[in-house]
């Protein structure tokens, strides 16, 4: 789900400019960069994350979803990988790994925002796709010098793991959907929570009881061995050490990977420091998915009117009127509806 071939080109500048500045790539930031370009705007898309996805590939990219329109039902990870896809003939410039921080104006009223990176993005208007505010995966306890080298918050692709020995740390929903999904294709799978009980879906955990996944439960991952220092491409797992909590066993397991899926904290953080109106977490909004800032516009989860429904199939209307909304902040000239994309494009 990292739309690689365009993200690599942002990380070593300092400034970037664009007329429209996407702040979250969850699905409703994604669905907005696509309606960016359809309007004839550069865009680019910040995000605290490492992945593309928001929620859905934070916490349940294997699940099948129901009510998005179109399909009648689509896999998470699917439906993200369309939206990269459908935005991907406009060029969108992601900033991944990255948090926006500062709001401020230019002279002419054009907006620049701060990163955590030292990096300012100069955009003509900024939408807000924040969702729940900033994720953050909850680390490990342990061997966080393995991250990016055989120790990952997320699965990018299921077929990175084939024929390892992947040890699989929590017992909630991800944990589970990974455990089910990487079974067939990964040489052994050991999932270890640090309870009896799990939070997932109960007839996942079922399923995944009666499969070749070894569930170790009252269990903490306590040490990981291998070499962290080796160069990235060197970087390697052998073993993680896993500890019986009850009885203090310790008992070693043959790994090369080890998937933390603990889950996420999410924080507004400094979106709230942007002078937006805020109401109990969410950005007030109008008709036109507009802030009380200047330029600044907000859809998705993150917004607040009477009567908002939390749903992907809102969202995407929502920066749909967000983003022409803007356009008509851009240039005053420009019409408000866009046209039919059927007009638009072969
Ligand atoms: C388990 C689960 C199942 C669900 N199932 C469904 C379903 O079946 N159907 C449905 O319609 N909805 C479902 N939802 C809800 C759905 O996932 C959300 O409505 C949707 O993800 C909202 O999309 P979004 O783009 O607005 O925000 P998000 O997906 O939350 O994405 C926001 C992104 O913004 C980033 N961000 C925030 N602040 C900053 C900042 N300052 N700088 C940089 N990045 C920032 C975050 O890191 C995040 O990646 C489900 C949610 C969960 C948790």
């Amino acid at each position: 789900m990292s739309p690689d071939a365009t993200l690599g080109d942002e990380q070593g500048s300092a400034t970037l400019a664009v007329d429209l500045l996407i702040v979250g790539a969850g699905p409703v930031g994604l669905f907005g960069a696509y309606y960016a370009g359809f309007r004839g705007l550069s865009v680019a898309l910040i995000d605290a994350l490492p992945e593309v996805g928001g929620q859905i590939s934070a916490m349940y990219p294997e699940k099948l979803i129901h009510d998005v329109a179109g399909f009648p039902a689509v896999r998470g990870r699917d439906l993200v990988q369309h939206l990269v896809d459908q935005a991907a003939p406009f060029s969108p410039r992601y900033l991944l790994g990255e948090q926006a921080c500062t709001l401020s104006y230019d002279e002419d009223g054009s907006v620049l925002v701060g990163t955590d990176r030292g990096r300012s993005v100069h955009a003509q208007a900024v939408i807000i796709t924040g969702g729940i505010g900033s994720f953050s995966p909850r680390p490990l306890p342990t061997g966080t010098e393995f991250e990016g080298r055989g120790l990952r918050y997320f699965v990018r692709e299921l077929a990175e793991l084939a024929d390892q020995d992947v040890i699989i740390v929590g017992g909630g929903d991800s944990a589970f959907d990974w455990a089910q999904s990487l079974e067939p294709l990964a040489r052994s799978v050991t999932l270890v929570h640090r309870r009896k009980a799990f939070r997932a879906h109960e007839h996942t955990v079922k399923q995944v009881l009666a499969s070749n996944v070894e569930v170790v439960v009252d269990s903490q991952v306590t040490a990981i061995r291998g070499d962290a220092h080796a160069d990235a491409d060197d970087a390697h797992i052998d073993e993680v050490e896993i500890t019986h909590v009850p009885t203090k066993e310790v008992r070693a397991i043959k790994a090369q990977a080890v998937v933390a899926a603990l889950g996420f904290t999410a924080d507004l953080g400094p979106l709230l420091e942007w002078g937006l109106e805020i109401s109990e977490r969410h950005i007030v909004v109008d008709t036109r998915m507009a802030t009380n800032q200047p330029r600044v516009f907000a859809a998705g989860d993150i917004t607040e009117y009477v009567g908002k429904v939390r749903l992907i199939a809102v969202g995407f209307g929502e920066v749909a009127t967000a983003v022409n909304n803007a356009a008509t902040v851009l240039d005053p000239n420009a019409a408000l509806f866009p046209g039919h994309s059927t007009e638009e494009m072969t």
